[in-house]
């Protein structure tokens, strides 16, 4: 089944007719404020939702067509592509690892995620460099993720080269950008969104620990 609105195509399943509704108004009310953001005033093409009810089909789609096959992990609930987003149906996001105990706010917060990629995609000004620190770390911050961290702990290699690899991955983009958000003036965040692969990642890191060491350590709510 199709959903069509004027910014939104969402191909789903019967089984989701009810999700729809709350997806739909949910999107509406979070892509204003997050092209806003971007400074994007439309986006080059209406934003499509594809829905997956078969865990094989969205394995295939990412191992075999998507973007960035290696960065596939059994964690994996959605993926952002050409202006496409992919996502798990509700019922299978809480069965993946890691998400079991998610519930229907945090899948529309995953969308969110999904759609700020989407835009960040469209302000890159090379579109075949995308580093996934800075692109998870705006992602997490816009969709209110609450991945906060303490401390980061690991090197600007692994965060440059491994990042997928790391125990935490999430919350250390989540909580270097927060840093970046609380420091830095909006036009300093988009020059880094148009090129973050020019960002010297060894001293974000360093920023950020010591800024972490003024500002009170943040209770990590775990559900
Ligand atoms: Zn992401």
């Amino acid at each position: 089944m199709k959903f069509e609105s004027n910014n939104f195509l969402i191909e789903y399943d019967e089984k989701d007719e009810l999700l729809i509704n709350e997806i739909t108004k949910n999107l509406e009310s979070i892509s204003k404020p997050i092209l806003n953001f971007f400074e994007i005033k439309k986006l080059s093409k209406k934003l499509n939702i594809i829905i997956y009810h078969d865990l094989q089909d969205f394995i295939n789609f990412r191992t075999k067509n998507g973007k960035y096959p290696q960065r596939y992990k059994s964690w994996n609930v959605a993926s952002a592509e050409m202006g496409n987003v992919h996502i798990l149906s509700l019922e299978l996001y809480k069965q993946a690892d890691n998400h079991h105990n998610c519930d229907f706010n945090d899948y529309l917060k995953t969308i969110t995620h999904e759609f700020v990629h989407v835009c960040h995609e469209e302000i890159l000004l090379n579109k075949n460099i995308m580093p996934a620190l800075i692109m998870e770390g705006i992602a997490t911050q816009l969709a209110k993720q609450p991945y906060y961290i303490n401390h980061i702990d690991c090197t600007a290699e692994e965060l440059t080269k491994n990042f997928y690899q790391i125990k935490n991955c999430y919350r250390y983009a989540h909580t270097i950008m927060g840093y970046m958000l609380k420091n830095k003036s909006h036009n300093e965040i988009l020059k880094i969104l148009r090129e973050p692969h020019k960002v010297d990642v060894d001293s974000l890191i360093k920023e950020t620990n010591n800024f972490l060491k003024e500002t009170e350590p943040v209770q990590i709510k775990e559900k």
